[in-house]
């Protein structure tokens, strides 16, 4: 950890307690057991945080809870100037934290740095947003009535969050949380508990610097047993969840049997069409670093690689080669592309997978397999692979969170490539490779590509925080992040006033006394 200068970062995220075991950060009141955080990087503890029991969940609660009290009457743009403090926070700590993410998670240290951008830009755009929480006016039907709608606050957010982007996630939704009036109750990836408590500190000092309640950000921590004290708690209105399909299930079932609301962020089974008009060396770089970038663990990683017959040896071959001059390594090296799997258990799943897709009758393209050795002592590092396939198999059907790209073939027409795209599961993230506009609006039209993010001449991974975000299908349906996702943070008001001394009923109704 001396090296690359992470003792240094731990030191300004104010996470060097943490690393004897004894703190926990601040408005955090964990006394359970203790999370010890293992870096995939080397295979180091990195630090111990207590988990949260049920009594202390029931303090974060009514600190949550009272916290809302007083937030929820804050004029929206002075909740924007919190946002906008807490953005210029995270510029000042961009490396420090990008290198933790980079750590703690794995995925090389420009992607931490990246997601730390993303962070920072999400707090701009709920800065303006502050200003722009904007509901319609209505024209009523009865005489001297006039109709509008306006947002308020929801009250209490509960966010559960998912590894592999272990501090993003959190800011995309507390950003817009913030600006709307609600307060946020955060339970991180048991498997990266230090940038949960990193993002905490950030924010306990922005709010403190600005007298406010401290219960604005709440963060818990522990495993699924921890979540699910949020999913079933009533004063909880909205929990929004990212991770898998499998998690989502549970999730919605919970929050749906108490009438609350869900957000669901989950798994993608990404393709990215290539037609007999690609440019082959934009799709080459679309592909591979889909493929092999945050070592296949991104939601949007490129999964699938449909590819027309007529190009199918030439875009084999090149991405073939592409994968020859890959590094994989310590993901705070730059030199390296491809940095560890988040634990043994997903190098183990990794395996398996290969395993599956030879027995169904895949043929390995470039060889998989888990790296030992120097550098690679944690276990973690595993070799990219390349399977041709069918979209038939069960293994392809399934989002395998490693880096395993599957070349699939079609013919004829574009519409046959959209079947095979849109014949899975999942429906997050979409790209189709091509110099053809009939091809790409077919893409792109009502009978097109069925995923909540479909994109032309772009790879899969990789989105701005500008637009929506987020699949249809088992991916769960939700929309976070820019465009109008902010609307399912707040509650929508219709008002109607009447400025008559009469009483006319709607529908023109009779009733008289
Ligand atoms: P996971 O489902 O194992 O865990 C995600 C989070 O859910 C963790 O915090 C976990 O503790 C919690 N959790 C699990 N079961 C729960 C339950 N029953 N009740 C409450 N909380 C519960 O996922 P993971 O391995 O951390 O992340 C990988 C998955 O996340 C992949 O499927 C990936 O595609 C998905 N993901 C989706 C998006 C998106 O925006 N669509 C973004 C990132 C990750």
């Amino acid at each position: 950890a001396a090296t690359f200068g992470l003792d240094k970062a731990l030191e300004q995220l104010g996470l060097k307690e943490i690393n004897s075991g004894t703190s926990t950060g601040s408005n955090n009141f964990g006394s359970g057991e203790l999370i010890e955080s293992y870096s995939p990087v080397d295979g180091s503890l990195i630090g111990k945080v207590k988990s949260t029991t049920k009594d202390d969940y029931e303090k974060v609660l009514n600190t949550a809870t009272n916290a809302f009290l007083d937030w929820r009457s804050v004029p929206a743009p002075q909740r924007g100037e919190m946002v906008r403090q807490f953005g210029e926070r995270l510029r000042e700590l961009k490396e420090p934290l990008g290198k933790l993410v980079s750590y703690e998670m794995g995925k090389s240290y420009q992607e931490g740095l990246g997601e730390v951008q993303e962070m920072i830009d999400i707090c701009d755009f709920a800065v303006g947003l502050s200003r722009q929480l904007h509901g319609l006016t209505m024209h009523s039907e009865r005489p001297g009535h006039r109709m509008y709608e306006q947002y308020h606050p929801l009250g209490v957010v509960g966010i559960i969050s998912a590894f592999n982007f272990p501090v993003a996630v959190w800011a995309w939704n507390t950003a817009l949380a913030w600006i709307s009036g609600d307060v946020c109750v955060w339970k991180p990836s048991e498997k990266t508990p230090l940038c949960g408590v990193a993002c905490q500190n950030i924010i306990a000092y922005v709010l403190k610097q600005n007298n406010l309640p401290e219960g604005i950000s709440c963060l818990i921590n522990g495993d699924y047993k921890v979540g699910e004290l949020m999913t079933n708690d009533k004063r909880v209105p909205l929990i929004s969840a990212t991770g898998s399909i499998r998690m989502g299930k549970i999730v919605a079932q919970a929050v749906a049997a108490r009438l609350g609301k869900s957000l669901l962020e989950l798994g993608g089974n990404n393709a990215i069409i290539v037609t007999p008009d690609a440019d082959i060396k934009m799709t080459v770089i679309g592909a591979v670093f889909g493929a092999v970038g945050t070592a296949g663990q991104r939601c949007t990683s490129t999964r699938r690689l449909i590819i027309h017959e007529s190009v199918y040896g030439n875009v084999k071959n090149a991405v073939v080669d592409a994968y020859k001059q890959l590094r994989i390594g310590n993901p705070l090296d730059e030199n390296n592309h491809v940095g560890p799997l988040i634990d043994t258990d997903a190098a183990k799943i990794y395996t398996d997978a290969l395993e599956k897709a030879k027995e169904e009758g895949g043929s390995v393209l470039v060889e998989g397999g888990v790296l030992s050795g120097d550098g690679y002592e944690s276990g973690c590092y595993v070799k990219p692979a390349i399977v041709e396939a069918d979209n038939s198999f069960n293994i392809v059907q399934e989002e395998t969170f490693a880096p395993i790209l599957y070349l699939l073939k079609y013919s004829g027409e574009v519409e046959n490539a959209i079947a095979q795209q849109n014949g899975v599961v999942q429906g997050l993230s979409s790209a189709i490779m091509t110099n053809n506009l009939r091809e790409a609006e077919r893409f792109l039209s009502a009978s097109g590509s069925d995923c909540g993010i479909a994109n032309v001449n772009i790879g899969t991974s990789g989105a701005e925080i500008g637009g929506a975000f987020g699949g249809e299908k088992e991916t769960g349906g939700g929309r976070e992040s820019g465009s109008d996702a902010w609307k399912i943070y707040m509650r929508r008001q219709t008002n109607t006033i009447n400025y008559t001394t009469e009483l006319p009923l709607a529908q023109g109704i009779k009733f008289d006394l």
